[in-house]
């Protein structure tokens, strides 16, 4: 029997563990504060009402003889499927129904598209990103190549000619940074991947923040991409499903290496090691593109959009470095007073009451910058954004 020891050369992730530590002894040290929390990644607005009713009614049609569904198609209902293909439409980009693949969540395929490649690839990580990307590819043992990004760049790496690697990874808008490529930038990404006969594995779970017409919606808005991009994206963001599930990949026909066909071994992949997503759980997902179910969307997004304003603005008025807010929920700061990522999160938590994401835990790149994330409670975010205000202005 062998082992995959790959596990073994993951790097401990104490990101969250360290700061639930930091901010349990500060609460038990201060009682009577009210710590409140701009950490967190996951989304809190509750989910849309035509989504619930769709949801509701898929049970209770479930529960009838007519109504019953049991194994569904593994790469998702038609129903579904097409519904994205009208959503991508709506912005221009005309994508065919089996192209589209229903999943339970972006993480999931992010790490399962991998089994079409190789382990002897290397991979092109922006650093500092998501730090799943890096980990699928540990513990696969392919090697991995760190693209640093910083503010002079405003985060956002562009291809190197003297690197070769042979899967991309972008993530437009980025989590930690909340930047986001334009569609002339993401060109010269397609250029380069087809040069180097490399796939992007494009990650748009961020996309609906994006309001600001220069910036790519979707890798398929540029010239090229669908012979060289697999976009991942995910319900989770844009309608809060985040404990719901549903996600979809789209593997376009052109993607082709070494004379295989990705979309028709993506389709092989999933129809072997995948029974698909719950009836329930799709129908939700379609309420999404209705005409309500996009206002009702919006509605949320807004209020997401808002919160990101309100910590823009209040780093505005003290001077403080940021990118992302605008087309992103997350905010990236430089910190205050050269402070490093650790230390401004303990002044923050000490002088604020405000708990935040050290940089720093998102790769080294992140070292003295922070991140604060707009998915909080409305009256809260303006009271952290006063403090933080108020706070930096005394140093
Ligand atoms: N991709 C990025 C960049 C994310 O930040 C996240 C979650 O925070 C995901 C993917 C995971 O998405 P899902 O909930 O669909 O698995």
């Amino acid at each position: 029997m062998k082992m995959n020891h790959h596990y073994g050369e993951l790097k401990a992730s104490y990101l969250f563990v360290d700061i639930a530590h930091k901010v349990a002894a500060y609460q038990e040290a201060h009682p009577e504060k009210e710590i409140i929390r701009l950490g967190i990644g996951d989304v809190t607005q509750p989910l849309a009402k035509c989504v619930v009713t769709a949801m509701q009614d898929a049970a209770a049609e479930m529960g009838t003889k007519e109504g019953f569904h049991g194994y569904g198609p593994e790469q998702g209902y038609p129903f579904l499927k097409q519904a994205i293909q009208g959503y991508y439409a709506g912005r221009g980009t005309q994508l065919a129904e089996d192209e589209i693949f229903i999943s339970d969540g972006a993480k999931s395929d992010l790490a399962n598209v991998l089994g079409l490649f190789d382990v002897d690839n290397t991979v092109l990580v922006p650093d500092p990103v998501y730090p799943t990307y890096v980990d699928d590819n540990v513990t696969d043992g392919r090697k991995i190549i760190y693209g640093r990004t910083s503010q002079e760049n405003g985060f956002l790496g562009m291809p190197d000619d003297s690197v070769k690697a042979d899967i991309i990874y972008i993530c437009s808008p980025n989590n930690p940074t909340g930047a986001a490529y334009t569609r002339e930038q993401l060109k010269a990404w397609v250029d380069y991947a087809k040069k180097n006969n490399a796939v992007i594995l494009y990650d748009a779970a961020y996309e609906c923040f994006i309001t600001d017409p220069a910036l790519a919606r979707s890798i398929f808005e540029v010239e090229g991409a669908r012979e060289c991009a697999i976009e991942i994206c995910s319900f989770s963001k844009i309608a809060g499903f985040t404990g719901t599930r549903c996600g979809y990949t789209i593997v376009p026909h052109e993607l082709e290496r070494e004379g295989m066909n990705l979309n028709k071994l993506w389709l092989r992949r999933q129809t072997t090691k995948f029974n698909g997503v719950p009836y329930v759980v799709q129908r939700a997902a379609a309420a999404v593109f209705t005409e309500s179910g996009m206002a009702e969307i919006q509605a949320n997004l807004d209020y997401y959009r808002q919160n990101a304003r309100v910590i823009a603005d209040a780093l505005d008025e003290c001077g403080v470095w940021y990118c992302g807010g605008k087309n992103s929920p997350y905010i990236w700061l430089r910190c205050p007073g050269g402070m490093k990522s650790w230390e401004f999160f303990d002044w923050l938590l000490e002088n604020c009451g405000v708990v935040g994401t050290p940089g720093v835990g998102f790769g080294e790149c992140g070292e003295g910058y922070f991140r604060l994330t707009a998915f909080g409670d409305a009256e809260k975010t303006k009271v952290a954004a006063q403090r933080i205000k108020a706070a930096i202005q005394t140093l």
